[in-house]
């Protein structure tokens, strides 16, 4: 397929170490490439002509152009201009202008958003009093403002990946290639522009970028690319929590979050985002990977689906390898089983905070599927019925269901609980007659028991059927 998009190209650009970037860009006409302006959002390809026909220069940029040439469909389209955000507010009723670190314009349309960001410079890497406001960098090099504006042969050059600095011209149909990001598309690879390790130590960002698009493109992240990563990785400590929260919302939630993890802990970036979790992994590869992993393959398929997934839940089982360690610490201090656990998992969500802000939409639910976990277990009498009627009785249940697909020994507690919800009223009363005298303290016992089941894992039931939590 790709083959066939650029038939008309020239055969492969050899290509040096690093991606230079040229300052006159290859053109592609409209024959060289499958790209037409009917398959850009509408929204999108107004603004672009509104923005010239008041004089500026105007492209589609980055992740649509880079997706429609591979054949995906784009998640939002994004337009590069020489207009200023303020000039941009100025040409539509409808943009409103936003953000401190990277100014830009936002164009409203109903429920669309058109970003349309100003072309940028490269960083000044001295002091430069005069940009001083305008740009400033932490002395490991890091970006802290980047608000210098250029013009578009800067704009691709700050740009990360070569496969994301193309930009389509939409009155000719022409695509301009600063970067060789068309070659790299071809051969599949994710390349930064640039030296990588500055580009790493600018924004360390970027490495997450890469292993996003390496897993939701499948692609390869470029050797070079590639090789700074793992030594660069501890420097994601330095990141806001609160941008962190985004990227991993991002990173989790494109649809390839199990491929995502995979490389993320090939990578060690998984430590520095999770890293009670990464210890639990450590600790126990097996059961940890397996609650991760399975967790991640269920959001894919829901997504796949086009079925709601909340990031709740998501978290929920991220982080809950790491309560029993905590749990037993507590309890080896005296702490009874429960406060044990309560108390645990409500240090993990304070300390986790503090490297990813979660906000707490998402922790109170996080904490909710948790205590479900103690709840459960404890059917008698009333109990049972009051727990189906609980809003998170079904986030709780599927929480379990995963549980025990990990190989959590739960002594058949999710099948009891499938057949509950199937049952009749009076079905439903024999069955919690019979859970008789058994002692309540059946599920008490906090932290989680992890007996390995036999016959392995993955007694898959289909996509989790969670409803949103908290959005
Ligand atoms: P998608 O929207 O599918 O996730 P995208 O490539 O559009 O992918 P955005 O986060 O929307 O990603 O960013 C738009 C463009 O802005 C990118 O294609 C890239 O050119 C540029 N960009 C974004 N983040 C960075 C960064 N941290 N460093 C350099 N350039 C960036
Ligand atoms: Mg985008």
């Amino acid at each position: 397929m790709l083959k066939k998009l650029f038939k008309s190209l020239r055969s492969p650009l050899s290509l040096k170490r690093q991606a230079h970037p040229r300052s006159t860009p290859e053109v592609l006409g409209p024959r060289q490439h499958s790209l037409q302006r009917g398959q850009f959002s509408r929204n999108a390809v107004g603004v672009v002509d509104r923005l010239q026909k008041a004089g500026y220069q105007a492209y589609l940029v980055g992740g649509c152009v880079r997706d429609l040439l591979i054949g995906v469909q784009p998640k939002d389209f994004d337009v590069a201009t020489s207009a200023t955000p303020e000039q941009v507010r100025a040409e539509f009723r409808n943009a409103r202008v936003i953000g401190r670190r990277f100014k830009l314009a936002h164009v409203h349309f109903g429920r669309e958003i058109i970003e349309v960001a100003t072309f940028r410079s490269n960083h000044p890497q001295g002091d430069d009093e005069e940009d001083s406001h305008q740009s400033a960098r932490h002395e490991s090099g890091r970006i802290l403002r980047d608000n210098v504006y250029g013009t578009l042969e800067s704009d691709a050059q700050r740009r990360d990946f070569t496969i994301n600095a193309l930009y389509f011209d939409v009155s000719g149909e022409r695509v301009l290639d600063y970067a060789h990001g068309v070659h790299d598309i071809r051969n599949r690879l994710i390349r930064l522009i640039g030296d990588p390790e500055q580009r790493y130590l600018e924004d360390p960002v970027r490495m997450l970028r890469a292993v996003r698009f390496a897993a939701k493109l499948g692609f390869e992240i470029e050797k070079h690319s590639a090789a700074p990563i793992r030594r660069l990785a501890p420097m994601l400590r330095d990141i806001p929590a609160a941008r962190l929260f985004e990227e991993v919302l991002k990173l989790f939630l494109a649809g390839r979050a199990e491929r995502t993890f995979e490389l993320l802990v090939e990578y060690d970036l998984f430590a520095p985002l999770f890293p009670a979790s990464a210890k639990a992994l450590e600790r126990d590869p097996e059961y940890a990977g397996d609650l991760i992993r399975q967790a991640l393959a269920n959001t894919d398929e829901r997504i796949a689906l086009g079925k709601p997934v909340t990031p709740a839940f998501l978290f929920a089982a991220l982080l809950w390898p790491a309560i029993p360690a905590r749990a037993a610490q507590l309890q080896a201090r005296g702490m009874p089983p429960i406060p044990a656990m309560q108390e645990a998992a409500h240090d993990l969500i304070v300390e986790q905070c503090k490297r990813i802000a979660i906000p707490k939409r998402f922790t109170i639910p996080i904490r909710e599927i948790w205590d479900m976990q103690e709840r459960l277990p404890r059917r008698q009498g009333k109990r049972a019925d009051l727990l189906l009627e609980n809003p998170r009785f079904r986030a709780g249940y599927d929480f379990l269901l995963l549980r025990e697909d990990a190989g959590e020994q739960t002594d058949g507690l999710g099948d009891w609980w499938t057949d509950y919800q199937d049952a009749s009223d009076s079905e439903r009363r024999s069955m919690i007659r019979e859970l008789g005298n058994r002692q309540e303290e059946d599920g008490e016992g906090g932290a989680p028991a992890r007996k390995r089941r036999r016959g392995g894992r993955n007694r898959r039931r289909g996509p989790r059927s969670e409803a949103p939590a908290g959005e």
